[in-house]
């Protein structure tokens, strides 16, 4: 185990037992449900959105911890970004999520979601730490343009 693999189960453990923007949102622009069967992860996602930006994103989740941790993170790097800046910020994170081989450096903005890239080492749990992402990647292709 390197330090590098402590730190990063730290940040996920942190961001288990303490969610960043856990909740919902009362007048939402979009609200979208994501079930992981294979492990069991369920959420959801609440989004409003407020001249192209992302005003203000929440989640109830009841998952697992690379989900709950993943879906933590993804709050926090999205908000107050444009709807476009979060859609690099998710097309970004499923690369990381999905490269095979090597590693993805991340900008220093969000390179506490590098945490997440150990997850790689266990297949199954990739769909974990992926789910909040689709869901939120759904919430964007359904608001109303
Ligand atoms: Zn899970």
């Amino acid at each position: 185990m390197s330090l590098a693999d402590d730190l990063y189960r730290e940040t996920i453990l942190d961001h288990y037992h303490h969610p960043r923007n856990h909740g919902f949102i009362q007048d939402a622009s979009a609200r979208v449900e994501g079930v992981n069967p294979l492990c069991g992860d369920e959420l959801v996602l609440y989004l409003k959105v407020k001249d192209g930006t992302i005003d203000d994103v929440k989640l109830e989740a009841k998952g697992c911890s690379i989900n709950t941790a993943s879906g933590s993170m993804m709050t926090e790097a999205v908000l107050g970004k444009s709807v476009e800046e979060a859609n690099k910020i998710i097309a970004t994170f499923k690369d990381m999520m999905l490269a095979k081989g090597s590693e993805v450096e991340l900008p220093e903005e969000f390179e506490e979601l590098e945490a997440l890239q150990g997850v790689k080492k266990y297949p199954v749990r990739i769909k974990c730490a992926l789910l909040p992402w689709n869901t939120l990647l759904e919430g964007i292709n359904n608001l109303d343009k």
